[in-house]
C-alpha cells in the first residue's frame, strides 16, 4: 500500500483511523497538536502517543513536506517561496508585509482552467490540483522552517480554490481547528472568480470565511471577456449567491477589481460598480492591473485611478485602492506562474 501524507486528514477524518486502530479518538486532538503547533517531522517524536499507534500510523502515512526551490525578497519587503512538489511541478507561495498583518498567500492549484485573459497563472493552462498536505505544507514550511507567525491567510495565489473545493475545504477545516492549526475562520480569505456551486459549498462549511469575489467588470458583456466563467455563472446569479453567503452568520464580502486602463475603468463602470456592491454590501478592492509581459493590458494612471474610487465613494460604497505587492519580484496578483516541469 502506498503511503499518505497524514495531513491530508482532518481532525474527524483522523479520529475514525485511530478508532480503527482501537484506540480512543481524543488522541487525534493530540496528534493534531504534534503536527501543527508543535510541527513535528516526525511521528516518533510524538511523546505522549502510544508506541503502538505510532507503529500503525508509520505503516500507513508519512509527515510530507514540500521542498523550496527559490525564495525572492521584494524591495517592499514582499517574499516570493517557490516549492517544488513530490511529482515535479511547481508552485508559489507569497508573503506580504503591512505594519499590522503578515498575510500568506496560498496557491491552491497547479495553473488555473479558468482562463482570465490578464493573468499568468491561468496561461499555461490547468495541471492540477493541490492536495490539503500540499496547501497545508505552504504554511507549515513559512511557519516550521522559517518561524514565521502570519496574522492573515488568503487563497489567492495560483489556482481558482473552488474548483478544488475538496481540498480547499479540509485545508481550512484544518486551519480552523482549535486542535489543530487555531487560526480562526475570520483571519482566512477565499478569493473566486464566481464559482457559484463553490460558493454554495463554502456557505455550507459553516464556518465565518472571508469570501473575496472577483469581479473586475459590473455587466455581462463585459465580465464574460474578462473573466469567462460568468458565460457560466452570470453576474445576477453570483451576486445572489453572495447575498446568501453573507446573510448566513454576517460574513463579509469583498469585491476586488483590477482597474484596466480603458476597459474597465470609466465613470460608468464606477457608477454600475457601486450599485452592485450597495446591493450585496460589499467592500470593494481596487487593484491596479499588475503587468504580465506577454499581455497587452495597462494600468491606468494613478489620476485616472483616484478619480475611479472617488466616484466609488461619492456613491456611498467603501473602497481602497492599494498597488499589489511585490511586483519587482513577479509576486503581484495575477502575477503567479510557477515553472514549467
Ligand atoms: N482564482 C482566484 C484566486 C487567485 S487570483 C480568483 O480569480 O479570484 C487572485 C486575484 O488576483 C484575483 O482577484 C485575480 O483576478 C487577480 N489578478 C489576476 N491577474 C491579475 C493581474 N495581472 N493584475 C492584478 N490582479 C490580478
Ligand atoms: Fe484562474 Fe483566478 Fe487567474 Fe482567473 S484570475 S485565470 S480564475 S487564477
Amino acid at each position: 500500500m502506498q503511503k499518505k501524507d497524514i495531513k491530508n486528514l482532518t481532525l474527524e477524518e483522523l479520529e475514525k483511523v485511530i478508532e480503527k486502530a482501537g484506540e480512543k479518538p481524543y488522541r487525534a486532538k493530540q496528534v493534531f497538536y504534534w503536527l501543527y503547533q508543535k510541527c513535528a517531522r516526525t511521528f516518533e517524536e510524538m511523546s505522549n502517543i502510544p508506541k503502538a499507534l505510532k507503529n500503525v500510523f508509520s505503516e500507513e502515512y508519512y509527515i510530507g513536506a514540500i521542498e523550496l526551490c527559490e525564495h525572492q525578497k521584494s524591495k517592499d519587503k514582499t517574499e516570493k517561496f517557490l516549492f517544488k512538489l513530490s511529482d515535479g511541478n511547481f508552485i508559489e507561495t507569497v508573503l506580504i508585509w503591512a505594519t499590522d498583518r503578515k498575510t500568506i498567500c496560498l496557491s491552491t492549484q497547479v495553473g488555473c482552467k479558468f482562463g482570465c485573459p490578464f493573468c499568468a497563472s491561468g496561461l499555461k493552462g490547468f495541471v492540477r490540483n493541490l492536495a490539503a498536505s500540499e496547501i497545508i505544507g505552504q504554511i507549515m514550511y513559512l511557519k516550521r522552517d522559517l518561524k514565521h507567525l502570519m496574522t492573515n491567510y488568503v487563497f489567492m495565489g495560483m489556482g481558482e480554490p473552488l474548483d478544488n473545493y475538496e481540498n480547499v475545504s479540509k485545508s481550512i477545516l484544518i486551519m480552523d481547528d482549535t486542535a489543530g492549526m487555531n487560526i480562526g475562520a475570520r483571519r482566512i480569505t477565499v478569493s473566486t472568480s464566481g464559482l457559484v456551486p463553490g460558493i454554495e459549498k463554502l456557505k455550507n462549511l459553516g464556518l465565518q470565511v472571508n469570501l473575496s469575489v472577483s469581479l473586475h467588470a459590473s455587466n455581462d458583456k463585459l465580465r464574460d471577456e474578462l473573466v469567462p466563467v460568468n458565460r457560466r455563472y452570470p453576474i445576477e446569479t453570483l451576486i445572489k449567491a453572495c447575498e446568501e453567503y453573507r446573510s448566513d452568520g454576517g460574513r463579509m464580502i469583498t469585491f476586488e477589481y483590477i482597474l484596466i486602463s480603458g476597459k474597465n475603468d470609466s465613470l460608468k463602470d464606477a457608477d454600475e460598480l457601486a450599485r452592485i456592491a450597495k446591493k450585496v454590501k460589499a467592500k470593494i478592492n481596487l487593484i491596479p492591473y499588475s503587468p504580465v509581459s506577454s499581455l497587452d493590458f495597462k494600468t491606468p494612471t494613478r489620476d485616472k485611478m483616484n478619480i475611479f474610487m472617488d466616484r466609488l465613494e461619492a456613491r456611498g460604497v467603501q473602497a481602497t485602492l492599494r498597488d499589489s505587492k511585490g511586483k519587482d519580484i513577479q509576486a503581484a496578483c495575477g502575477q503567479l506562474a510557477g515553472r514549467q516541469k
